[in-house]
């Protein structure tokens, strides 16, 4: 056996976890000293938003609801303006990794606090990895001023989330667990992390697709992806995580789709290379070969299982092969233009 060797930072986030957290957020907005406080969803999200309020009473100044997918510059501006003229010292995001990922560009330009209210699978409230798109270009980068002070992760709030939804954002953070099991920066908490969390996601998403409403698989997804969210933010990511940015950058693809339809081949690919990672998978899904397991799931459970489903033309292959070699990432087996293209093409055309 190796001896390991390993540096591992903890991030200083306080998590609050159970049916009906929603209702602790007064008592954490102010265990932080927030006094007035800007609550931030997408439209389709108003409600919740302003369950929140409700909550907040007078320390709520106002509801921003124009979060949007890739946090655009354009949206950031209005939300700053919001935060500047409300003269909020804090946000509270309620939704997905769309409005996380706007609360985080106002801790980065405003210095605000943010709570977070995470009500998919995303896991980015757990990663100090910030986002924003300008002229169809998205950048990110990591900075610890952009991490929640407090993550209030409440069950109750995905017991509505759509099935095809909650399918690609389960798999989504799946995906962050398989690639923290091989990172270069790995260490024995997040495989631990890692592992459970691709446990719980694997046993409550086919109880979903059945009962959506059900309560113990809503909560057992929920705290599957707040584990995977930790393994995420606590590691550098690989091939797939490489794969999944390039074709959303470039030919603009829905971003947990693209997840969902990459995992099980990038799985097929590296694990012979990361025996560790094979085993922890090969317990978690309880299989041989967990790879094999990743495609039987996403059969189960429905989701896209191809490019070509996406509506990525073959032409496009070539390109995203192209810059996905152009910039080098850390990977447990060595990728090569033919091997790449040969991934790519499994991917696309479902063989
Ligand atoms: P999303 O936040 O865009 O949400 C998708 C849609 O689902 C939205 O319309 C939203 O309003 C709706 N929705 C969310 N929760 C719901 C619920 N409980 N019930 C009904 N509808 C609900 O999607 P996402 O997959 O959560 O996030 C994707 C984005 O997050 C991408 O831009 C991705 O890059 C980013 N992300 C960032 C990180 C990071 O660490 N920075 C990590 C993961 C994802």
């Amino acid at each position: 056996m190796t001896v390991p060797s390993f540096v591992y930072e903890a991030l200083p986030m306080r998590v609050v976890f159970g049916p009906g957290a929603l209702g602790s957020l007064r008592e954490e907005t102010d265990r932080l000293g927030l006094r007035r406080v800007l609550v931030l969803c997408t439209p389709g999200q108003r409600a919740l938003a302003d369950r929140a309020t409700a909550l907040l009473g007078e320390r709520a100044v106002g509801v921003f609801a124009g979060a949007r997918m890739h946090v655009p510059v354009a949206t950031v501006a209005a939300a700053a303006e919001a935060a500047r003229a409300a003269e909020a010292d804090g946000c509270v995001a309620v939704g997905g990794g769309s409005t996380v990922g706007l609360a985080k560009a106002l801790a980065l330009r405003r210095g605000l606090a943010v709570v977070a209210v995470p009500t998919t699978y995303a896991g980015s409230e757990m990663t100090p990895i910030w986002g924003l798109t300008e002229n169809a270009r998205k950048q990110t980068g990591r900075d610890r001023a952009v991490l929640p002070r407090a993550v209030l992760y409440d069950p109750d709030l995905t017991l509505g989330l759509p099935v095809p939804v909650t399918v690609t954002s389960g798999l989504n953070a799946m995906a962050h667990a398989v690639e923290a099991l091989y990172a270069p920066d790995g260490s024995p908490v997040v495989a631990a992390m890692a592992e459970q969390g691709v446990r719980d996601l694997a046993a409550a998403l086919p109880v979903l697709t059945d009962r959506p409403g059900d309560p113990d698989a809503r909560a057992a997804a929920l705290q599957g992806a707040w584990l995977c969210g930790a393994c995420l933010g606590s590691t550098t990511m690989g091939l797939h995580h490489k794969l999944c940015h390039v074709l959303g950058g470039l030919l603009d693809l829905p971003h947990a789709e693209t997840h969902a339809v990459m995992l099980p081949y990038v799985a097929a690919f590296n694990l012979p290379s990361a025996p560790d990672a094979r085993a922890a998978l090969a317990r978690a899904l309880d299989a041989d070969d967990p790879a094999q397991a990743l495609a039987r799931l996403a059969d189960r459970l429905g989701a896209p299982r191809t490019l070509r489903e996406l509506g990525v033309r073959h032409e496009d292959l070539s390109r995203v092969r192209d810059d996905v070699l152009a910039a080098p990432y850390a990977n447990p087996r060595p990728v090569d233009r033919a091997e790449l293209d040969a991934l790519l093409e499994r991917a696309w055309s479902g063989t």
